[in-house]
């Protein structure tokens, strides 16, 4: 299977785990270090917010779209979702997906290298406290919300709690004391069997194990990294396995992600959508919409990026059906919305050349780059700006869609005004004719592009329609 290695880059430090290349995450290790010099990511200047029903899409300086919301508070805001969720669940009987929070209770962690003064293994135990397994349950209910909520009802998280009271034993390779390491039960699989045995047929889709932190003398202690890790290749018992050194909120959902995100949607579907540690090529930032940490990219990802029936047939072991083929034709967003990755046919350049009439035209590779560049040769006639220099900074109304910045690249072409726009506004733009006057009828859709992991539904809004200076200029009366 494919491997990912990313880091996390929220983190104070980054641990670089070497060999492993199924590793999805790292964290901090005993003591913060320095932090690492970042650049300064772009910060809006917000606007008074354009209202969509009953949400509100942030606005920029420069007139373009961000993040849509119904309220800026993340508890009413998911407060709100939550209520159409249980709406929906209660039509259709929401996809339960089962975790499970190992509680290693004592782990005697040895070093495979390092000796003491008398010659012997340097050695010590994690314990997970008593408080943090109280708490868990409180702790990991906020995760299964925010999945139920943003879903619309079609992911029912249901936890168990597994606590091993006696003592593992695992090996590290740390070579020096009060230096950070994981736990990886897979290493250890033929210990944990045992008393995980009960779950051997429980159709377990995901085992998180929180290994408590080192209680021994300071100098012998080897600390378990703060922070998490997916394993892309470890399953026991038919479940992927996690390790997390909280329950809380963001880390246990960050961690989960990755399995769904980097892992397997990637190996179910085919699809990368997304990438936990590159959510700024996608425009994302921290603290978005003011929520703590990454919270609304999350949010984002669960509800918009993968849609509720993709929710709704999420199987670890099953694959979806054919995709759909690219015929030419147009679509009613309403048919698709709920599943467009699978319902809406992928435009290369071939497809699109023969959407828009353009024999030139370029979806051009920038996978690391926080923009997808649409280029077409200078003798093709074009009714909307064009450059030919695309830039992470761009926030003008062209053939480039800058994420950071914007939320659509336009081609206006002789066969019609077509919009290339990001996910979670798609529907809003499908309801752009709401905005105007006369008879509403939404926008048809024609597929989606995929330049790198970063997605955009193909909108047509009709030719008579000029392009107007920027964004927010297509909802103005
Ligand atoms: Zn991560």
């Amino acid at each position: 299977m494919r491997s990912s290695f990313t880091l996390c880059i929220s983190m104070v430090v980054v641990l670089l785990v070497a060999l492993t290349a199924n590793l999805c995450d790292a964290g901090e290790a005993t003591k913060p270090r320095k932090p690492r010099r970042r650049k300064q990511a772009y910060v809006p200047e917000l606007k008074d917010p354009l209202a969509y029903g009953n949400e509100f899409v942030e606005v920029t300086e420069h007139n373009t779209f961000r993040r849509r919301y119904h309220d800026l508070d993340y508890e009413k805001d998911l407060a709100f979702y939550m209520k159409e969720a249980k709406a929906n669940a209660k039509l259709h009987e929401p996809n339960t997906m089962k975790m499970l929070m190992v509680f290693c209770k004592d782990i005697r962690v040895t070093s495979e290298e390092l000796k003491d003064e008398n010659g012997d293994p340097v050695s010590g135990v994690n314990s997970a406290s008593d408080e943090v397994i109280k708490n868990a349950p409180a702790d990991l209910q906020q995760m299964a919300d925010l999945v139920f909520a943003y879903s619309r009802g079609a992911i029912k998280v249901e936890w168990q709690i597994e606590v091993i009271k006696e003592t593992l034993h695992h090996n590290t390779a740390a070579k020096a004391p009060k230096t950070g390491w994981w736990f990886n039960p897979t290493s250890i699989v033929d210990e944990l069997m045992e008393p995980l045995a009960k779950y051997k047929d429980a159709g377990i889709d995901f085992m998180f194990f929180h290994c408590g932190a080192a209680i021994v003398d300071e100098d012998t202690r080897f600390n378990i990294v703060h922070g998490g890790m997916a394993w892309s290749e470890g399953w026991i018992y038919g479940a992927r396995t996690l390790t997390v050194s909280k329950t809380k909120l963001q880390l246990v959902t960050h961690e989960w992600l990755h399995h769904i995100v980097d892992i397997n949607i990637v190996r179910i579907e085919g699809l990368q959508l997304w990438r936990m540690h590159a959510s700024g090529v996608l425009g994302f930032g921290k603290n978005d919409l003011g929520w703590a940490g990454h919270l609304a990219a999350y949010t984002v990802r669960v509800r918009y990026f993968y849609p509720r029936d993709m929710w709704r047939r999420w199987d670890l072991h099953k694959e979806p059906g054919p995709k759909e083929p690219f015929t030419d034709k147009a679509y009613a967003w309403d048919d698709v919305k709920y599943d467009c990755w699978l319902k809406l046919p992928e435009l290369g350049n071939a497809e699109l050349a023969q959407l828009t009439g353009l024999k030139t035209l370029e979806i051009v590779p920038t996978p690391k780059e926080s923009y997808t560049f649409f280029k077409v040769a200078p003798d093709e006639t074009l009714a909307s700006p064009r450059t030919d220099d695309a830039k992470p900074e761009d926030a003008s109304l062209n053939n480039v869609i800058a994420f950071t910045r914007e939320s659509a690249a336009v081609l206006h072409t002789k066969t019609g005004h077509w919009l290339f726009v990001k996910p979670d506004l798609a529907n809003l733009y499908v309801d752009m004719p709401r905005f105007h006057k006369g008879t509403y009828s939404p926008l048809p859709v024609y597929g989606y592009v995929l330049e790198g992991f970063k997605p955009l539904i193909v909108i047509k809004a009709p030719a008579s329609l000029k392009v107007p200076a920027n964004e927010l200029g297509y909802f103005k009366k």
